[in-house]
């Protein structure tokens, strides 16, 4: 339920000038609009869910889409229902829109898979525990080379010039019939950012395993530990049970709770805080329009 200064669910992550977008709930146009953004142009969107409260800012957000140019299609995955939940909405609201959507269903959702795949990055789906088909989603970068040091590609007898481009791109160079391999001159590889996004789910073991190593985990913190028969019942975390997948996937840098529950108060919201942080101390409550950064590993 959208509160007056609490939107439904949705979760923006750019890397290198692309856009996704993580869920889709109502309000999720208005608050991109309070971001200097040309959040028009998203790259892809990942659907956790058919439930209302993750998909109805879809709609407009597609339109809205129509409002710029682009050539690149728009690329919308989620489970099951979600193809039907897209063309139905297009159909009945005769949706104007100037560019291509690709929909891709993920089948065999109970399966981990990569889903997207980009330059230097893949975006996988795992399964959740809900009380419809959910996938929770990871943004992982690929390694990348290590740091060149120029002292060594010098003392090699490789000048500065297009030489150290290539050996910074991994490749062996020859310089006067000696050949010099990338790994003389540059430290170990480095491992890229990853991002989870886990959200309406009873606690399931295999979640772990897929965030582990995350520097950001946003993870469904919906009920205090009082409520968690109930939470149970409906499929949902407690931010207790949100940060024991935090701590027992291993390398979680920081946990960013959201997808409240609408009748926790200020209050509360620090409750839910103090219990998670009891099992894993970096937690924080996510807020709307927060913006975090994630620095690359060096
Ligand atoms: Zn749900
Ligand atoms: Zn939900």
């Amino acid at each position: 339920m959208p509160l007056p200064h609490r939107h439904l669910t949705s979760a923006l992550v750019r890397r290198e000038g692309d856009l996704f977008l993580f869920d889709c709930g109502e309000g999720t146009q208005v608050a991109l609009k309070k971001l200097n953004l040309r959040w028009k142009k998203i790259s892809a969107i990942f659907i956790s869910h058919t439930h209302a409260d993750h998909v109805t800012g879809l709609p407009g957000m597609l339109m809205l889409s129509s409002q710029v140019d682009r050539t690149d299609p728009l690329y919308l995955i989620g489970p099951p229902r979600l193809k039907e939940y897209y063309e139905v909405n297009r159909r009945s609201l005769e949706m104007y829109v100037n560019y291509e959507i690709i929909v891709h269903e993920i089948s065999n959702p109970s399966e981990p898979q990569v889903v997207f795949k980009g330059d230097g990055y893949q975006v996988r789906s795992f399964p959740l525990n809900h009380s419809r088909v959910c996938v929770g989603y990871t943004l992982e970068e690929e390694l990348r080379p290590g740091i060149f040091h120029p002292e060594k590609a010098r003392e090699l007898g490789v000048p500065m010039g297009p030489f150290w481009a290539q050996l910074q791109a991994g490749e062996a160079v020859t310089v006067a019939g000696r050949t010099v391999t990338s790994d003389a001159v540059l430290g170990p590889p480095r491992s890229g950012v990853k991002f989870s996004y886990v959200t309406d789910t009873a606690p399931l073991a295999s979640i772990a395993g897929e965030v582990k190593d995350s520097d950001l985990l946003l993870c469904e913190g919906m009920f205090t530990r009082d409520l968690e028969a109930g939470a149970r019942e409906k499929k949902h975390l407690t931010s207790t049970q949100a940060a024991e997948i935090a701590t027992g996937a291993g390398g979680v840098a920081s946990l960013g709770l959201f997808h409240y529950s609408p009748r926790c108060n200020e209050k509360e919201l620090k409750r839910l805080l103090t219990e998670a942080r009891e099992v894993f101390p970096n937690a924080f409550l996510a807020r709307d329009g927060q913006i975090i950064d994630l620095p690359n590993h060096d």
